[in-house]
This record gives C-alpha cells, sequence and structure tokens, in this order.
C-alpha cells in the first residue's frame, strides 16, 4: 500500500518509485530519467495530441535544440521574460563560440527567422506546423518530477495568418483539442483561462491557459496558447503580399501543451492508494492475465491462459500473460500498482467452462463467456468514462467561490477560488501583488467564456469589479 493520497507529496513521490515510473539517481537537478512505464504513456499522449494537430492541417516539422543569441534577442519582450531562466553554450571543444547559443527554452525566435523566408504572398498562408521534442529551462524553484522540471517534454505549434481574426480563431481550435484530448481522452478536468496582462508570455498579446487541479488542491498548468499579435512578425519581419499586391506582417499564435504535466496530472488526479490507474485509452497493456493453477491442473489451466492469449492477440487488444512465480495475490498487487485497467483471472474452472474472469482497476469482477472478450474495448471506453467521471467530481468539488477577502483567504489553499476582481489590465497589479505576498497565491485569470460581473466589488480593493477571476496556490 502507498501513502494515503491525502498526504498527496509522499503519495506522489512513493507511485514514481514504487511503479518504476523515473530513476532519480542520474544526479542532474531537473534532468529525470523516464522509464519505459511512464514513457510509453507518454509516447500515447503524443500520439493523440499529434494526431488532433494534423486533423487540424498542422503538419510536423524538426527545429535545431540551439538558437543563436542574435535570433533569441529579436524581439525584446521575449528576451527580457526568458534569459534569466535559460541555458547558454559558450563553448565547443577547446573554442569559445563567437556567438552564444541558447539551448530552446521554447522555439519562437528559432521557427521565425524561417517564417520570414518561407511566407512571401497570401498563398502561403495559413502556415502551420509544429514539433514534438523538448526544451529547456534553468528552474530556479525545487524540481518535482514531471510537474517542475528543467528538461520538458512538449509540443509546440506555431502558425502564422493573414488576420487578427483567424489567429484568434486558431485560439479557440486549440483549446477544443485540449478538450479532446486532456478532458475527452485522458479525463484529466480543466479551466480554460485568459491570464492577466502580468503573467502573459513574454512577447505575446494575450495567454490563454488550460489549468486542471492536483490533490493538493494547487493548480497545475498543463497547455497555454498565445495571441502573439504580430509582435513577432514586426521582429523578424513576416510579411506577405495580399491579392492586392499589398505588403502586410502576419498574425501569429503558437500553442504548448505540456506533455511532462499532463502525464504527472494523469498520474495524480486517476491514482489511488494501491497504485497507478491508467486509462485504457493510454494504458501500454489493457488487461493482464493471471493463471490461478491448482494441484493437479496446472496443464489445463496453462493450456487455457494460452487460449485466452490467442484470442486477446486475434482482437488486437495488448495484453500480458503473468506467467512469473510469484503467488496470484502478488500478481494482483503488482498490477494494481501498475494501474492496469482490467484483470483476467483463469483457473480449472473457467477453463472447463469456457469462461473468464474479468476484474476492473476500478472495483468490480465478473464472470464472461470467452467469446465476450471482444468487449474488451468497449469496456475500455465505459472504464475511461468512469475515471473521467471521477476526477470530474474531485475537481469540481475543489471550486470555491469567494466575494469577500476573508472567505478568499480561508479557501485559497484548497483548490481555485473564483472571486471579483478589478481588472486583469495592468491596472490591477496592485491587487494582484497584494494577493501574491499575503497570500502566496497567483491570479490565474478570468474563464475564456465566463460570466461578467453585475455590480460586484473587487475582493482586494473594493473597486467596481470587471472580471471574475479564478485564484489558487500554483505548482
Ligand atoms: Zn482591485
Amino acid at each position: 500500500m502507498l501513502p494515503p493520497r491525502s498526504n498527496f507529496s509522499e503519495w506522489y513521490s512513493a507511485v514514481l518509485k514504487e511503479a518504476d515510473l523515473v530513476d532519480l539517481r542520474y544526479g542532474v537537478k531537473g534532468f529525470l530519467v523516464i522509464k519505459p512505464w511512464a514513457f510509453k504513456v507518454i509516447k500515447a499522449i503524443y500520439a493523440l495530441y499529434e494526431k488532433e494537430l494534423e486533423r487540424d492541417d498542422h503538419a510536423p516539422v524538426h527545429f535545431p535544440a540551439v538558437i543563436p543569441e542574435s535570433y533569441f534577442a529579436k524581439e525584446k519582450e521575449h528576451i527580457k521574460g526568458f534569459e534569466g531562466e535559460v541555458f547558454w553554450i559558450t563553448h565547443a571543444g577547446h573554442n569559445k563560440l563567437e556567438e552564444r547559443l541558447v539551448l530552446r527554452p521554447t522555439s519562437e525566435t528559432a521557427f521565425y527567422p524561417m517564417y520570414a523566408l518561407w511566407i512571401q504572398g497570401w498563398r502561403d498562408l495559413p502556415l502551420k506546423l509544429y514539433q514534438s521534442g523538448t526544451v529547456w529551462r534553468y528552474e530556479t524553484k525545487a524540481t518535482r518530477p514531471f510537474l517542475r522540471v528543467r528538461e520538458i517534454l512538449w509540443i509546440e505549434a506555431h502558425d502564422a495568418f493573414a488576420t487578427h481574426e483567424e489567429a484568434l480563431a486558431q485560439v479557440e481550435r486549440d483549446m477544443a483539442m485540449a478538450e479532446r484530448v486532456i478532458r475527452a481522452k485522458l479525463g484529466i478536468p480543466f479551466l480554460a483561462l485568459r491570464r492577466p496582462q502580468w503573467d502573459k508570455f513574454a512577447g505575446a498579446e494575450n495567454t490563454f491557459a488550460a489549468d486542471t487541479i492536483m490533490p493538493d488542491g494547487r493548480a497545475l498548468q498543463i497547455a497555454t496558447t498565445h495571441d502573439l499579435g504580430q509582435h513577432f512578425a514586426k521582429a523578424f519581419s513576416i510579411t506577405f503580399k495580399d491579392s492586392s499586391g499589398r505588403e502586410s506582417h502576419v498574425w501569429q499564435t503558437c500553442y504548448g501543451p505540456g506533455i511532462s504535466r499532463i502525464y504527472a496530472a494523469l498520474v495524480a488526479l486517476h491514482g489511488d492508494e494501491k497504485g497507478l490507474i491508467y486509462p485504457y485509452a493510454v494504458s501500454p497493456i489493457k488487461v493482464v492475465v493471471v493463471p490461478i493453477p491448482r494441484k493437479g491442473k496446472e496443464g489445463v489451466v496453462e493450456a487455457y491462459a494460452g487460449k485466452v492469449a490467442e484470442r486477446l492477440e486475434a482482437l488486437g487488444i495488448p495484453f500480458f500473460v503473468d506467467t512469473t512465480d510469484r503467488t496470484p495475490g502478488n500478481k494482483f498487487f503488482y498490477w494494481e500498482l501498475k494501474g492496469v485497467p482490467f484483470r483476467i483471472e483463469v483457473g480449472p474452472r473457467e477453463a472447463e467452462e469456457g469462461t473468464v474472469v474479468l476484474a476492473s482497476r476500478l472495483g468490480g469482477k465478473e464472470t464472461i463467456p470467452l467469446e465476450e472478450l471482444s468487449t474488451l474495448p468497449e469496456r475500455g471506453r465505459a472504464f475511461d468514462a468512469q475515471l473521467r467521471e471521477r476526477a470530474e467530481a474531485f475537481f469540481t468539488s475543489h471550486l470555491f467561490e469567494a466575494s469577500s477577502w476573508e472567505e478568499l483567504e480561508e479557501k485559497v489553499g484548497r483548490g481555485m477560488v473564483k472571486v471579483p476582481f478589478c481588472s486583469i489590465d495592468m491596472d490591477g497589479v496592485e491587487c494582484y501583488h497584494r494577493i501574491k505576498e499575503e497570500l502566496k497565491a497567483e491570479v490565474r485569470g478570468e474563464e475564456l467564456r465566463g460570466e461578467k460581473p453585475g455590480g460586484e466589488r473587487c475582493v482586494v480593493c473594493g473597486k467596481e469589479a470587471k472580471h471574475f477571476v479564478w485564484v489558487a496556490k500554483q505548482y
């Protein structure tokens, strides 16, 4: 058994170790060795996202991991925001480099010099490319595997359009992709928020983000999309001739689903005291087969387990037959810890009757005829729906409202708290500073399609509120 989930920090460390997800002995702070049982799921999450991006007319591309300082410095706000948190390459072999290189913390300044060359006329637009890969950020706070690391697995999509309207429509499409992958497939609920102006991406006009809530009540940003306006287009001279021959700057967006953090949320939100619970959609093995031999019937059970395996093979369902010398009880514990959605038990009785005992990682067991193994994918979808509902119930029970400072103070560590707030433009920054200093919390922003206040007052300064914002402690 793991520590209780109410002690999230201990539970999380224990599950990472016991389920063999990472090895922390590599010895470079914030850089993880990710083991197969985690990385297979991470690859599956990548695949789901890549499929959605390609359905949305994005094409894959590969860009270098290094960015010359001269590119990196081109957009003034961008370098101001990032220069304190990047790794620099200053030497190669015995030589000092003429120009320093930055290990990409994000790739706007790698992509856009090329976009300036590739985009000439309106026929070149929209340009929608994505890269699946790694970025590096010199995180100075305490690191936590997958949650806060220095080597981050993610996807970044960089899009260029002829008009701002098209760019804003892409922001909506990005959020819809997050809905389809993160919420619908992986069962991770989130709020779609517009970040305050003081918390936007360096160089963006506006930042939109998906925030989920971890079991300890802290908010976790798992995807962002930025309306870059024409800031980078002007810095990098990305222009096109419209159909009447007039030259304009493009409008840009970029989108970054944080795969490391989505995986962290999946582990944290679905797991329990027995261990992981992987959604059927991404679990490396959908079902584990545990033979339960009885004295004198070993041969019969073994042969029947083989028949079950053949059947699963023919159905194309990833499975594993556990023929190790552990006891059946130990096998149950082991595969529950690993989070495999279903377990099939077969003994002499099942062999004789042509049935299997099917147990769900979410509880419950039933005996079904061998032929009904074909219902596993359907049962898998129901399994994922049940996981999603559990996570939604947790999530909504950690959303609070407050209409006064005292009420906010009382609720803020427990989840996300919705309060009336004067302004998420720069004129509200003073009120934010008070929240940050006195409550050690962040203003996460206003909901994308949320309601507007009707006469409520800012919980900090008492001025008329322009927004309802969500306040939370964060990762
Ligand atoms: Zn205020």
